[in-house]
């Protein structure tokens, strides 16, 4: 019988390829010991691709690392046809037509490896393609923000295809707990996106034979920065009697960080039928914004501006940039059971891998340049044409980005 929380009581698998690297780093030891999550981001990867760990690999070293007590592993499932269809930096090795390789040669695999009975005794966490399902809501016909990428896989259904017929797959052996991600508060925080994407996360739960009990929870923030708690201010807080909603930080949004946001959208997906234990992960891994440039109390009544801006921990230029932040930092470290309705704290994101290149980088990952990523792009409709506050120099999506990794562990918060 699965645990209603399967991070209580257990440890958390450390990878330790990424562990190597952020030991290699100075200061690295002080988090090298952490657990962060396995990406399964190409068909290579279950073998193991350019000569690091296969699947059965990881899933070998967990049982050694598990020994009499029980062991969580966290594994990320992200190779969707058409992959990343409002960005380029993570696009993927399958074309948007690809559905059917996408089921026989990725998620049957790595079903048949997770199912055999050696692993039954690991926790196995699945964090279901991050970064797909809510680009079907805000980057399609109709918003400012489409792409024609979205459009293709909105209108072909591949995505709520593949992330069904995973959810059904992997749901079916009973000692995976299958967490589906679901943005994070500065992408689908707005009352616009938040009721379509919880209803598009149902649609997708229930596609290609599965059902709501396939799904144990959701994860948010998976790879991004957006602040666990603003402690400075609250969503419902006004200046001079002006809503800080009406703020160009906030923007008309409902919540302001991430714990508040799962929470809501938890609230939400078990008012649409999605089961009443669910549990929420959030990735803390690089949402710390700590260091000297931290806010210590709210920002100056003024306006709702001086107020948000003086206050606020997330540093961004906009809330809707994402790729390589300068000044962020690692967040909280990970824990079980942190708050209500939260399963657990995360690193899904292993602190220290790019988010993309800040150039052209020819490569056979299929990943593509995004300016993104580039510090000196102005922006576009996605991040309201804004600077990208993006590192130089980062290589490829997945590689290690030595400078972004020094960055984090400086502004730790907590501090190490
Ligand atoms: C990349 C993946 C990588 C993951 C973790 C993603 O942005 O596209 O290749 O495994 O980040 O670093």
């Amino acid at each position: 019988t699965k645990a209603d929380n399967p991070y209580t009581g257990a440890k958390v698998y450390v990878n330790p390829e990424w562990s190597a690297k952020a030991a290699a780093e100075p200061g690295g030891t002080k988090v090298s010991n952490q657990p962060t999550g396995v990406w399964l981001d190409r068909i290579a990867a279950i073998n193991g691709a350019n000569g690091s760990m296969g699947l059965r690999a990881h899933l070998d070293e967990a049982l050694r690392q598990k020994g009499g007590g029980e062991l969580v592993v966290q594994l990320v499932i992200y190779n969707l046809p058409g992959r990343d269809c409002a960005a380029l930096a993570s696009n993927g090795e399958l074309g948007p037509t690809e559905i059917g390789r996408y089921k026989t040669e990725y998620i049957d695999p790595i079903a048949a490896i997770l199912a055999d009975p050696k692993y039954a005794g690991l926790r196995i966490v699945t964090t279901v393609e991050i970064d797909s399902l809510p680009n079907l809501v805000t980057n399609v016909a109709g918003r400012p923000t489409e792409t024609a990428n979205c459009n293709v896989m909105k209108e072909n259904g591949n995505y709520i295809k593949g992330v069904g017929y995973a959810l059904a797959k992997l749901g079916a052996i009973p000692n995976v707990y299958n967490y589906v991600d679901a943005g994070h508060h500065g992408w689908l925080g707005w009352d616009s996106n938040f009721g379509p994407s919880a209803e598009l996360f149902k649609q997708a739960a229930t596609a290609e034979g599965s059902t709501v009990a396939n799904v144990h929870g959701f994860i948010v923030n998976t790879a991004n920065y957006s602040a666990l708690k603003e402690e400075n201010f609250k969503i419902t807080d006004s200046v001079n009697g002006t809503s800080v909603r009406t703020s160009k930080w906030i923007d008309w949004n409902q919540y302001a960080d991430e714990l508040s946001y799962a929470q809501a959208m938890r609230a939400k997906l078990v008012s649409l039928g999605f089961d009443s234990n669910l549990g929420m992960l959030i990735d803390t891994s690089r949402n710390g914004w700590g260091g000297a440039q931290r806010p210590t109390g709210p920002g100056a009544t003024t306006s709702v501006d001086t107020y948000v801006n003086g206050g606020r921990y997330d540093r961004r230029i906009n809330p809707g940039n994402w790729c390589n932040q300068a000044g962020a930092g690692l967040g909280e470290r990970p824990q079980a059971a942190p708050a209500a309705g939260i399963d657990a704290y995360v690193w899904m994101k292993p602190p220290g891998e790019s988010d993309g290149a800040s150039k052209e980088i020819p490569n056979n990952e299929g990943k593509g340049f995004d300016r993104m990523c580039d510090p000196t792009y102005t922006g576009n409709p996605r991040n309201g044409n804004s600077m990208s506050g993006a590192l130089p120099d980062a290589p490829i999506s997945g590689q290690w980005f030595s400078a972004q990794f020094q960055e984090l562990l400086k502004n730790a918060h907590p501090a190490l």
